[in-house]
């Protein structure tokens, strides 16, 4: 049986809606003809066309109805059957008209075949085909109208220009006709896509709703529970660690949130630099020791021979696909263990790297299996303990995976168990090459009894009072002042009236943004222009630190913000003014 194509389809669709919707008018139009040509026909001649009409137009209503509901051969057989006997019975009015011996009857005649055959460009062309059918019999009635007027009278020179004209002006309405059919094509298919559009952002809504309420529900109840002055320490210690679990994890999600964005836009970047491969590897591995030790599995690492000591990749993104693949280990695993195993394979100056997670866990089916890498799809089975997650980790490591020049595939099993193999591509580097960046390689965290950042004086700028108690709570043990302002223009009197080593200044705020802010304290110059600036902002997407940076800030750091990030960065910026300063 003859399969329907899809876009003819979804043409004969559209055609059907529009032939329906333009019924009423059209029925009018011919019951107004009919009755005005009763001045010049016979009421039995006119009565019997319109009949015919009714009944063909009763049939196409019929037609309609069943094309709404299904488009098939049988139904779009019906649909131009009607419409082109349709036209036909319609052409008898003006053809009757026309033969008939005073001239105006023949104008008007003439004129209702100029208005249906522009009704044929207008309401008929979102179906080509449809629009050629009933156009044809228009034409071929002008085309008799034309010759027959001549015959009287013209030369066979003028009845060649005629026919040439009448060609010309047949071709003129086809042309129409496809450039019409092609616009409407265009806005057909941008409606399909922004209601598609509209599908997914509302699926991604409920998805983000419902994973952002898990920790938030946490928080907001730890927050509370925190209160009770009756409880232990160990408790509060549980409490306050459940309550920072669930901040992290809110966190995590709105990085998948800005990344996935971003992965649409197509504005993802990788930033390669030199690092150690093996110590990013065993890094982010570490990082997950302890979820894994929590759920007693056993976490180990194997590191094969040839893995190049230094090599230009991006780290940051490096860890983020391992550590996705590592956390859904862990999460999707019961027991047993968890391993890696990072292999290499040189070529010249590049070299292919090899991570592979396995998991002794719940594993999938084939079927699962296809839409792994699917934005927001998570595997639904109600036997197994729910886990938190988003759906989308999986679907951007694999574009971060490609970005490198590498892939994420995976063989699975139920009940026996997941292995996904991670490869990438990085440019191998000798020693010489290496450019260690020392303030990447520091510890972040320091021991916070000894909370000497090298500044005297730090001014907190932030609208947000809860953002300032944060900041000055993780400040509070530095031998340093501590002044707040809200807002720029606070931020800027103050400048003005006092000296102060460093500033931490929030982005969004009312009166003078931090952007305004950093733009006035470098037009102002001398000792406020010197003054170095840390921009500390819910802005957090990874080209926002560039902007600032360029912008004059000396520092950025991206909110929620963690005190070991705080102090290592005012640190840093301290450091270097005064190296500057020396
Ligand atoms: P999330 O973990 O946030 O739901 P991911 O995109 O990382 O999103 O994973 C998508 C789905 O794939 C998960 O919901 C889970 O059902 C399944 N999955 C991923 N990794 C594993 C694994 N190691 N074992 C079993 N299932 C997994």
């Amino acid at each position: 049986m003859l399969t329907l194509r899809s876009n003819l389809e979804s043409s004969v669709a559209a055609q059907n809606e529009l032939v329906r919707a333009d019924l009423p008018s059209r029925f009018a139009s011919i019951s107004l003809v009919s009755v005005l040509s009763l001045h010049y026909l016979p009421v039995q001649m006119v009565g019997m066309v319109y009949l015919a009409y009714v009944l063909v137009e009763a049939i196409g209503l019929m037609v309609y109805r069943w094309l709404e509901h299904r488009v098939t051969w049988g139904g779009i057989l019906l649909l131009c059957s009607s419409a082109f006997i349709g036209v036909w019975v319609f052409n008898a009015i003006p053809l009757l008209l026309f033969v008939q011996p005073e001239p105006f009857p023949k104008l008007i005649g003439v004129m209702l075949l100029i208005i249906a055959l522009n009704h044929c460009v207008v309401a008929r062309s979102a179906w080509m085909f449809f629009g050629v059918l009933t156009a044809v019999p228009i034409i071929c009635a002008v085309g008799y109208m034309i010759f027959s007027f001549l015959n009287a009278f013209a030369s066979p020179m003028e009845n060649l220009i005629a026919a040439v004209i009448l060609i010309l002006g047949a071709a003129y309405v086809a042309h129409s006709m496809w450039a019409l059919n092609r616009l409407t094509g265009r806005l057909r298919r941008a409606l399909r896509d922004a209601k598609a559009g509209s599908r997914a952002k509302s699926r991604f809504l409920a998805a983000m709703s419902h994973e952002i309420r898990t920790p938030l529900n946490a928080i907001c109840g730890m927050a509370e529970l925190i209160e009770e002055e009756d409880v232990d320490p160990e408790t509060r210690r549980e409490r306050t660690a459940l309550l920072r679990k669930s901040a992290q994890a809110l966190t995590s999600i709105l990085d998948d949130v800005l990344d996935h964005a971003k992965v649409e836009a197509g504005h993802f970047e990788l930033s390669l630099a030199a690092a150690a491969p093996r110590l990013e590897i065993m890094s982010v591995v570490e990082m997950f020791r302890t979820s894994a030790d929590e759920k007693g599995l056993r976490l180990d690492v194997s590191i094969g021979p040839g893995l190049p000591a230094y090599a230009e990749f991006d780290a940051l993104r490096l860890r983020q696909v391992v550590g996705n693949l590592l956390s859904n280990a862990i999460k999707y695993t019961e027991a047993g263990h968890v391993s890696v195993a990072v292999s290499s394979e040189q070529d010249g100056g590049q070299s292919t790297l090899k991570i592979e997670v396995s998991d002794t866990g719940r594993g999938m089916t084939a079927e699962q299996l296809s839409h792994l890498f699917t934005d927001f799809y998570r595997v639904e089975d109600k036997n197994a303990p729910s886990v938190p997650g988003t759906g989308l980790g999986l679907a951007i490591a694999r574009r971060l995976a490609q970005m490198m020049g590498g892939d994420i595939t995976v063989q699975s099993c139920p009940a026996e168990g997941s292995c996904f193999t991670f490869t990438c591509q990085v440019r191998v580097l000798e020693a010489s090459e290496i450019v260690v960046d020392q303030s990447e390689s520091e510890t972040p965290d320091q021991d916070e009894s000894a909370l000497d950042l090298g500044v005297k004086s730090i001014l907190l700028v932030d609208d947000t009072r809860s953002n300032r108690m944060v900041v000055s709570a993780f400040l509070k043990k530095g031998d340093f002042e501590i002044i707040e302002a809200t807002n720029g223009a606070e931020a800027l009197s103050c400048l003005e009236s006092r000296q102060v080593d460093l500033v931490l200044l929030d982005m969004k705020m009312p009166v003078m943004n931090g952007r305004e802010t950093l733009t006035e304290m470098a037009r102002r110059g001398g000792r406020i222009g010197a003054t170095p600036v840390i921009m500390l902002t819910a802005n957090a997407a990874p080209e926002d630190r560039a902007q600032y940076l360029a912008l004059g800030a000396a520092g950025y750091i991206a909110k929620p913000v963690k005190k070991s990030v705080l102090l290592s960065e005012i640190r840093k910026v301290a450091t270097g003014r005064d190296t500057q300063a020396a």
